[in-house]
């Protein structure tokens, strides 16, 4: 007997949400196939001449679309006027909040070309080896907001054309409602994060996590297939992961935080979490940072059991124990808690970014080798594991990209 089928429960349409979805249905197809004229667009949408008409002259009107010239091909009749997104007359503001040095922000206009920038030094503080098990003071909530609101305001300042959005990827677990409920690292919970910024800058806001605008920005602007996971290593360890070309939320809207996950039986360092040796005490930038650090030290000629030295001799004594490689063995204890969600969900894509000198080649290729070892990988093809295109500004760029999907309804 078949199952019932479950029915997704839906809204009505109402004639207002007609035409919201006509309009963004224009500029999304302006936006991604270039200038058209009226006649170009109501037969790529379907639509008729007349519908297509009172939206473009709504478009012409909100300063959304502009009029760039007459199409050049020899049609019947005379040449119609084309039609564009209007490209560079509307600026959007990306924030990445998830750099373990620094909050960044950029105006970039709606291809994705960062036109300026602003910054804001924030180190993580971080506990020293030997105290691992404290937990680092909690950051100052307030203080990191107000970083927040400077950087959006010195990007309004610097923009050069009506600003269509502010787009923000933070660290933690975000609501819909652009919610903030957890993001240890910058010391808020449940902050209003949207509301705050919306009402500080009068501008529509868009907030998601750090590694999902990541894996955004890859999906829509980048190489991205449409079953991928990123993982995004920056203060903590986080995946946005996109299945069957939409992104998954999850039940708690936590769908991709795999770094308090525990990795391996033998023990490992006491996590600020509470638990030892959980993914990122393994892999995230600091840790990492610390760990060769330590490695370079344990390498030094004379260092171990030279005369005055009170250091131990030995393996590296950094917290996460990460031997003389500690970006291979980093790699695989990855790999180690990534195998079993790439084969669950059969991904194709698995995508690494973070800071440069840490997403090198021997952590790629262990990933890759760790995952191949513990999966049944049928092909060479079946399975790309790689560094991302484009590492620079894209959470930035992922963060711009969500005020486009949201505001103008483009992917
Ligand atoms: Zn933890």
């Amino acid at each position: 007997m078949p199952k019932p089928q479950r029915v997704r429960p839906s809204t009505p349409v109402l004639p207002t949400h007609a035409r919201r979805q006509n309009l963004s249905l224009v500029l999304q197809a302006l936006y991604s196939r270039g200038p058209m004229s009226r006649a170009d667009l109501a037969r790529t949408l379907g639509l008729t001449k007349v519908t297509v008409s009172e939206l473009v002259s709504s478009l012409l009107d909100s300063g959304h679309a502009v009029e760039v010239g007459r199409t050049t091909e020899g049609r019947m009749g005379k040449p119609g006027i084309l039609i564009d997104v209007n490209r560079s007359g509307l600026q959007t503001i990306g924030i990445d909040l998830s750099d373990h040095r620094a909050l960044h922000a950029a105006v970039l206009d709606l291809d994705g070309t960062v036109l300026a920038r602003a910054q804001r030094p924030f180190l993580l503080e971080e506990h020293t080896p030997g105290a691992a098990a404290a937990t680092p003071a909690p950051r100052d909530g307030a203080a990191a907001l107000a970083l927040v609101l400077e950087l959006v305001a010195e990007c309004q300042a610097a923009a050069t054309a009506p600003v269509l959005g502010i787009g923000i990827g933070t660290p933690g677990i975000v609501g819909r409602d652009g919610v903030v409920h957890t993001a240890p690292n910058l010391g808020w919970i449940d902050l209003p994060l949207r509301e705050r910024v919306a009402v500080a800058s009068g501008l529509p806001v868009s907030v998601c996590n750090d590694a999902d605008a990541a894996a955004h920005a890859e999906y829509s602007l980048g190489d991205g297939g449409d079953d991928l996971i990123l993982v995004k290593i920056g203060r903590g360890v986080g995946c946005g992961l996109i299945v069957g070309g939409s992104r998954v939320r999850g039940a708690h809207l936590a769908a991709g935080e795999i770094g308090h996950v525990v990795v391996g039986t033998d023990g490992g360092t006491p996590c600020r979490c509470g638990k030892v040796g959980c993914l990122e005490t393994w892999v995230s930038a600091p840790h990492l940072e610390r760990a060769l650090a330590s490695a370079t030290t344990a390498r030094l000629p004379g260092r171990a059991g030279s005369a005055g030295t009170v250091d131990a001799p030995g393996p590296v004594d950094d917290p996460g124990d990460l031997g003389a490689d500690p970006l291979a063995a980093a790699g695989e204890r990855l790999a180690i808690a990534l195998a079993p969600v790439v084969a669950a969900l059969d991904l194709a894509d698995v995508v690494l970014c973070g800071p440069e000198h840490l997403v090198v080649p021997a952590l790629v290729d262990a990933v890759e080798r760790t995952l191949r070892a513990r999966m049944l990988v049928r092909t060479e093809s079946e399975l790309r594991v790689r560094r991302v295109a484009e590492p620079d500004d894209i959470v930035v760029r992922g963060a711009a990209a969500l005020v486009l999907w949201d505001q103008l309804g483009v992917a």
